[in-house]
């Protein structure tokens, strides 16, 4: 039998190879830390967690909780750690990070059927494998990464806009136009110029997120943050994205001073992405700058703009909905590196890369739950969005299929997605039990 590499022992890397070792299959997991240090982990521990310890809410009914649940039902290692460590943290599923990533290690490294081998793997591992080297993936990996992905697919720093929750848009304070008459794809929020001023002197003002010395980078012109661009010129943001030429207010009926557009941003037409508005603004500041503009008084973010160290490849044009390369059978991505964004989705990824990867080898069958699911919707998503514009993901309630009902409380829209979800995942349980 063949052994299959993972790259990686973090959070999907260290899920993947415990998922696959687990049903009988021999596991080489290649670790590069302590050895070569990342700028960003402090422990040889796998799974360590560099940021926040919360896997965010566990309250029923919430887009976190049911990933959660339906990675449980799959039988997650992390989640089975995560709730043996887990510390007080009201609706979260907050955890000790250390005993969080010792108890992870003990597992993986006590598992007969892996080998852990400390080192550096600078290239592309031989199929079968799965790649999980997450956002510091080493400079000679990434190198190697880029060779097969091609230097346009593999992305090395995250600059992503602020996402607004459809229903908390007032349709009356905006206009849907694209420009030069191409359609109505875009939400415009249109500024005279004092409104324009006042946004502009808030941006200047407001507090920035530090920045760490891994997450230092030298900005590519066309990525600059908001509050960037503001800082360089009065105009500078106007003759970028808050440019209004090929629009015309149907309020006044004239070209507006100013625009910030809102693209729609998943299948459901839940959530809009603020175009441009990359930000290193801290989120308190964004949602009390960004709520300046017209129609967006009372808006709800479903992300927040950042831009950040990231490293990660152009899933949809890269990877099928199980996280395999379209171009090389056997080859997995998982965790940030196939884009996915959230401890929980790393896990995810994971999980679903061994399964699928297992039953491709001669294991249990497995096939992907349906997109009704969390799991589902996120492996298509990954697969599916636009190449053109992607950018890494939570999973959220916005990537399921609408209910095919029109349900006007968000409350009971989210009741009955979830209703759903749990539905359709026991079908696909009982489908695959009965294969
Ligand atoms: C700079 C930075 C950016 C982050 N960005 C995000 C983000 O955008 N979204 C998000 O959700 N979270 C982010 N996080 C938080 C958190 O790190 C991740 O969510 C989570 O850890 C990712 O899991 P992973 O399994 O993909 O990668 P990791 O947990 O980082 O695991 C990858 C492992 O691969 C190892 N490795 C790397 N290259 C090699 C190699 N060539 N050979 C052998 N081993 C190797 C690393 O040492 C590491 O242990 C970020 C953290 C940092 C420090």
């Amino acid at each position: 039998m063949n052994t299959i590499a993972v790259v990686g022992a973090g959070l999907a890397g260290s899920e993947a190879a415990w998922q696959l070792a687990a049903r009988g299959f021999q596991v080489r997991l290649y670790e590069m830390r302590p050895t070569v240090p990342t700028p960003a982990h402090s422990t040889s521990d796998f799974a360590e967690i560099v940021c926040s310890n919360s896997f965010g809410s566990d309250e029923a009914g919430t887009a976190a909780a049911l990933l959660k649940e339906e990675l449980r039902a799959l039988g997650s290692l992390l989640l089975i750690v995560a709730d043996e460590v887990r510390v007080p943290a009201g609706k979260a599923l907050a955890v000790d990070r250390t005993l969080f990533g010792r108890g992870v290690t003990e597992r993986v490294l006590g598992h007969p059927r892996i080998e852990v081998i400390r080192e550096e793997l600078p290239s592309l591992p031989e199929s079968p494998a799965i790649i999980a080297s997450g956002p510091l993936t080493s400079a000679q990996l990434a190198e190697s990464l880029q060779a097969f992905t091609g230097r346009q697919n593999l992305s090395f720093y995250d600059a992503s806009s602020p996402i607004v929750l459809a229903d908390t848009i007032d349709e009356g304070g905006v206009f849907r136009q694209s420009r030069y008459g191409r359609g109505n794809d875009y939400l415009n929020c249109a500024l005279d110029r004092p409104q324009y001023l006042a946004f502009r002197d808030s941006m200047l003002a407001a507090e920035k997120a530090a920045v760490h010395e891994f997450d230092k980078i030298n900005y590519f012109e066309g990525c600059l943050p908001i509050e960037e661009l503001a800082a360089r010129g009065e105009d500078t943001m106007r003759f970028g994205p808050m440019k209004p030429v090929g629009l015309v207010d149907p309020a006044t009926g004239r070209q507006p001073y100013a625009v910030v557009q809102l693209r729609q941003d998943d299948i459901a037409a839940d959530h809009y992405n603020m175009v441009g508005f990359q930000s290193r603004m801290k989120w308190g500041e964004q949602k009390r700058i960004f709520r300046m503009l017209p129609g967006l008084e009372n808006a709800e973010f479903a992300r927040f703009g950042r831009v950040h160290r990231n490293t990660y490849i152009n899933a949809p044009a890269i990877l099928t909905a199980a996280f395999e390369c379209r171009n090389k059978a056997g080859l997995f991505v998982a965790g940030t590196l196939a884009g996915v964004e959230g401890y929980t989705e790393c896990i995810a990824s994971g999980l679903v890369s061994a399964l699928t990867l297992a039953s491709h080898l001669g294991g249990p069958d497995f096939s992907l739950p349906p997109p009704a699911t969390a799991i589902g919707a996120l492996c298509r998503y990954i697969s599916n969005a636009d190449w053109k514009n992607f950018q890494p993901v939570n999973f959220s309630f916005g990537l399921l299929d609408p209910l095919g009902k029109h349900i006007r409380s968000r409350e009971a829209r989210r009741v009955a997605l979830v209703e759903r979800a749990r539905a359709s995942m026991a079908a696909w349980s009982a489908a695959l039990r009965s294969a």
